[in-house]
């Protein structure tokens, strides 16, 4: 099913994210951390590409797994940065005959030091985008930043820039992960205004891990407010604590965005089972 007839309706979308294993040593438990994530029936299920150290092999097999086991919807991200046409081309084929109807077009994080060459196959995202769109067949989605991604030199170039992308062919966006509704808001009102009118799904991430997320918040320019940041302080050192704080504060972002008429949330919980179903029971009469 195409994902535009999930997330731009009027019922409230609650969708996880996963990854995939990295060998096929551990294809089998993570594919069952996963199905159990599957099971609670999210909206739809997203399977990250080579983020964070190379995971590109099983994307579309573990979608695929998920797609026909549990008859839901998926989205296959795919990234571009290190790619060539003809490596794409065999990722889409596979999309293809496994019957995968949504991909997320990245371009994937540059190699530390390196910028975007002349000669390379992709230098952004919305190359690959067009490229999707002409193979065609799939609904292409792509990644946006709500407070600017970290590469651009202002947030205003950054949505000017995100306008092609949607412009090449993306039919909705996903945020990076914000701990600050207004954040989300704010950038909503801005795209909006530049004239990007495809619907922006607000990427919310439960903290169960404060070391983790100090590293990913570095890493990603994501701002921590203080209340949040008092969380850390408080319960950071203790994983039980910490994990209930965590998916207290995500659920209570995610009743803000419904309430403010969001209609499709999207949450890293990351292949963890326990946290993607408190946050489904938290919401149970929100989401019926
Ligand atoms: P782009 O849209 O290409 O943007 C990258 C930068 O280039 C931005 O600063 C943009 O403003 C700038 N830019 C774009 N076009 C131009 C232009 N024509 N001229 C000059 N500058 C331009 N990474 C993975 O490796 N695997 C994943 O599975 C993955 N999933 C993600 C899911 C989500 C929802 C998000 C938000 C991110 C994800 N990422 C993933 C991380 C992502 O790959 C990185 O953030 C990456 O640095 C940028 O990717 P992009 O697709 O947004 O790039």
């Amino acid at each position: 099913m195409e994902l535009t007839n999930l997330i731009g309706g009027t019922a409230p979308s609650l969708s996880f994210e996963v990854f995939p294993p990295k060998n096929s040593a551990n294809y089998e438990s993570i594919r069952a951390a996963v199905e159990e994530v599957a099971s609670l029936s999210p909206s739809f299920i997203s399977v990250t590409y080579g983020a964070g150290g190379g995971t590109s092999d099983y994307t579309v097999s573990l979608a695929a797994d998920v797609q026909d086991r549990f008859r839901l919807p998926v989205l296959a991200h795919l990234s571009c940065v290190n790619a060539t046409r003809a490596g794409v081309r065999a990722q889409l084929d596979a999309m293809r005959r496994r019957g995968i109807a949504n991909v997320l077009a990245l371009r994937g994080d540059m190699p530390p030091g390196s910028a975007p060459q002349e000669n390379w196959d992709y230098r952004y995202a919305s190359e690959l985008v067009a490229e999707i769109r002409e193979y065609g067949g799939f609904c292409v989605g792509g990644a946006c930043y709500p407070e600017g991604h970290t590469e651009s030199p202002s947030q205003k170039e950054d949505i000017l820039h995100l306008k092609e992308k949607v412009d090449a062919g993306c039919a909705f966006l996903t945020t990076q992960m914000f701990f600050e509704n207004n954040v989300y808001y704010n950038f909503l009102f801005k795209a909006r205004d530049a004239g990007i009118r495809v619907p922006i799904v607000a990427g919310v991430m439960p903290v169960t891990n404060a070391s983790q997320i100090r590293r990913i918040v570095a890493l990603s320019g994501t701002a921590l407010p203080q209340r949040f940041r008092y969380i850390l302080d408080r319960f950071g050192a203790n994983p039980a604590t910490m994990r209930q704080a965590g998916i207290a504060y995500a659920t209570e972002q995610i009743v803000d965005l419904f309430a403010n008429g969001v209609q499709a949330v999207h949450v890293y919980s990351m292949n963890n089972a326990f946290v993607a179903r408190k946050i489904k029971e938290n919401l149970s009469e929100i989401l019926k």
